[in-house]
Order: C-alpha cells, then structure tokens, then sequence
C-alpha cells in the first residue's frame, strides 16, 4: 500500500469538514469561541474624562512654576470619589481632592498626584493644599474614548475570545456576541481486550486509556466531548454506537480497528454506514499510520489507531486541525504552532519513507534558545512519554539528527523553563 503524505492525508480531512454555523450565546458562556461577525463597540471607553491618579484635579495654569521649594497653595474645594457625579465647576485657586476613576469636575484639566503635594494650613477657614511640581494640561487624565471610540471595531471576525476580549466586550456593554458553533464530538473505543474502570482485569485485557485521553483532548481543545463507551468487536455494538454518535454530534472519534489485518467490524461498519466513502490510509507517519476518514450521515468520522500514543497523535495530527476549523478557526491558527529548536542529543532512525514525531520535551535553555530532548520511549504504546511530553519533534526521513543540529517541533504545551530565575 502506497504511504500517504502527511500534507495529503490532511489536506482530505480539512476538505470535507465545513464550518459550523453561527448562533448567538451570552458573554459568560463565550469563552473559547471563534467569532462568526465583527463586534463594534455601541459606546466610549472610558465613558467619561477621570483620573487615573488619587490626587487633586486643578487648573494646570494655577500651578504654573510650582516646586519643592515654592509650592502653590490651593483651596481644597471638596473631594470627589469613583462612582460620583462630578458635581461643580473648579474655580480658579481651587483644587479638588479625587480618586482614582472618579469624573474630572468641570474646569479641571490636570491632576496631581498626591505624591506631589503636601497638606497646607487652611486658606480663610478651609483646607488647603500645597502643590509641589508645576502640572501640564491632561496629566493623568484618561481621556473619554482613550480606548474604544464609538462605532470602533472591538473584535474582529474569525477572533478566538480570550479572557480580554470579554473584558473588552463587557466594558462596551456587549451582553451577548454571535459565534461560530463549537464541536460536539463523540468518542468511542473499540476491542474485545478493553476493560473501564479498576478491578482484576481477566488474562488478555486491557483497561480502556484512549477514550479518558481523547475525551480530555477534545475538552483541553475547546470542544464538547460526547462518551460513547466502548464497543466490542461485534457489527452489532459497532453500528449502535456509531448510529449513536452520528445523531448526538458534530464529529466522532473511534479508536481501534483501522490497521491491517484486524477483525475488521469498525471498517465494514464505517464503510457500510458512509456509503463506501471512507478512506483508509496507511500515513507517512510513525506514530500514527493508519488512520481512516470518512463522513457518516453529514458527521465527520475520524478512525483513530488504537495503540494509546497513536491515537493521540493521529488526533493532533488531523482531528484537533479539522475540528478547529469547524469551530470557525482559520488558516494557521488551525495548527500547533512550529517552533525551531536544537537538539539536545541525536535522534537516531532509520529510512523507512515516514516522518518520525518524537514525543520530546522542549525547553528554553541558556540564550533563550529551545532545547530538544526525547520524554522516553518511542513506541507507540509508551503512553507515560506522551505525558512527560509538551512538544512532538519531527525527525524527518532519513539517518536522524544529530546533537545540536536545528529541528522543528510542534508545541503541545506550554514550552518548560525561561521564568524568572
Ligand atoms: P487495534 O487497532 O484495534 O488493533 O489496536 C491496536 C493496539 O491498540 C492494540 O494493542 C490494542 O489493544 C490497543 N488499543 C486499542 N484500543 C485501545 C484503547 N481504547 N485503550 C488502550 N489501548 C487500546
Ligand atoms: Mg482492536
């Protein structure tokens, strides 16, 4: 069977899943989604000219040659918090004592920070206050509309709402934000051997570690995960569970039973129930080479391998890319980011017309550069690697890289290391 290129294989997948379509949600349950229309902001930020400063609002003319040495002394008029009106007009000679936020009162046009002044004895009866430098129109003053501007664009289409974005939107007033939907994906192991749960496991078996890794996958990428179970190696179990799935979801994960050579039940079922257009590939990959796709009733159907570090990998490599762009992500966001890195020791292989993804740990070493280094055992059943794992590295066909040579890695994680010392 000829190997099919990594590029190629993907390129399938992204072909035939669209974009889910958009639906309006509220601002607390926004996070994470792509945004399906532009946000323009119906209102000014800040809404009002206020001080960014505990201090006094003053006439920046009346302090004029203000210094240490020979301080300008202001009647204190009264003070004004955050949260009050702005009340009355400064007068000349008068300063206002204010808090960080509260409304610059009319005829003010500067603050001064309390730092720079001193408390004076009274001025005929009433406080008094001493300025000790010389103020400049507009110092500390944040300006209505400093941050958004009426009818500004405050989030663009296509944008994945972070954290700030709803600052951003709620502090314009936005309540709700139209989204594009987020994937509701099911998953579903398949195998005799499997067992869930504890308990003694019976000569042959095996616990079920692919559903708990791809359920949490799909939760840590931003999408719902549907738990189909496991099914056994029947026809039977296999159509109910995949009949299941497509009616509930989005998309559907299956692990197990796409390489060669198995019982095939998961390939009859999937052929038979996607009208004969699944595709089975054995991919230029290691991990991860076989894998299958295909659409079911309108559902897309990932065939993920069923040996535990494959499974995974074949998910980063072409569900988690296809299940983003369903999300509404585009172009390179759908991926994770490359990063140049060097190789902390060899990484040797033999040819064998695959890219190698080594399961590494990349980390910020001395300079600020990133360095390589193996999480454990390659095999594709090492699942305690993949943990140790932030990144996979590709190791391109060939005799392997050498110590201190350059190689790309996929970042997983968070890269270690690089804090403050
Ligand atoms: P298969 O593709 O079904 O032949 O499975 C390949 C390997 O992955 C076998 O060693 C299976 O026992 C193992 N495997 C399949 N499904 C799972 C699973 N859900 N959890 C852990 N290992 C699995
Ligand atoms: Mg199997």
């Amino acid at each position: 069977v000829a190997l099919v290129p990594v590029e190629e294989a993907r390129r399938h997948v992204l072909d035939a899943c669209g974009v889910l379509p958009a639906e309006t949600v509220a601002l607390e349950a926004a996070l994470g989604r792509v945004t399906a229309a532009e946000v323009v902001s119906p209102e000014a930020v800040p809404p009002f000219a206020n001080t960014a400063m505990d201090g006094y609002a003053v006439r920046a003319a009346d302090t004029s040659g203000a210094s240490d040495e020979l301080p300008v002394t202001l009647r204190v008029a009264r003070s004004i918090a955050a949260g009050q009106p702005p009340g009355p007009a400064l007068l000349p000679g008068e300063a206002i004592r204010i808090m960080t936020g509260a409304p610059l009162p009319p005829g003010a046009d500067a603050i001064v920070m309390v730092e720079r002044t001193r408390p004076a004895s009274s001025v005929s009866g009433g406080d008094a206050v001493q300025i000790l430098a010389e103020a400049d129109r507009g110092d500390h003053v944040r300006r209505p509309g400093e941050d958004v501007r009426p009818g500004d664009r405050v989030v663009g289409p296509g944008t994945e709402l972070r954290p700030a974005h709803l600052g951003v939107l709620a502090s314009v007033g936005v309540t709700s934000v139209e989204v594009h939907g987020r994937p509701r994906v099911g998953v579903l192991s398949t195998g005799d051997e499997l067992v869930e749960g504890g308990g003694a496991l019976e000569p042959g078996q095996i616990r079920d570690s692919n559903r708990r890794t791809l359920l949490a996958l799909l939760w840590d990428s931003g999408f719902e995960a549907v738990d189909l179970g496991i099914a056994r190696d029947s026809e039977e179990e296999i159509t109910a569970a995949v009949d299941r799935g497509v009616g509930a979801c989005d998309a559907l994960l299956t692990s197990g039973g796409v390489s060669v050579g198995d019982f095939d039940y998961v390939k009859a079922v999937l052929d038979r129930r996607s009208g004969g257009s699944m595709r089975w590939m054995q991919v230029a990959v290691r991990p991860a080479k076989p894998f299958a796709f295909g659409v079911v009733g309108g559902v897309p159907v990932f065939g993920l391998p069923g040996n535990p570090v494959s499974s995974m990998v074949s998910y980063e490599l072409f569900a988690r890319p296809a299940l983003r762009g369903m999300a509404g992500h585009t172009g390179s966001s759908l991926f994770r980011p490359a990063v140049q890195g060097v190789a902390g020791h060899d990484f040797p292989r033999r040819p064998d017309g695959r890219l190698a993804l080594d399961r590494v740990v990349a980390s910020i070493g001395p300079g600020g550069r990133v360095e390589v280094r193996s999480a454990g055992g390659q095999g594709s059943h090492v699942l305690t690697a993949m943990a140790r794992a932030n990144a996979l590295a590709l190791v391109p066909d060939g005799p392997g890289v050498v110590a201190g040579e350059e190689l790309t890695v996929w970042l997983l994680g968070d890269l270690v290391g690089g804090g403050p010392a």
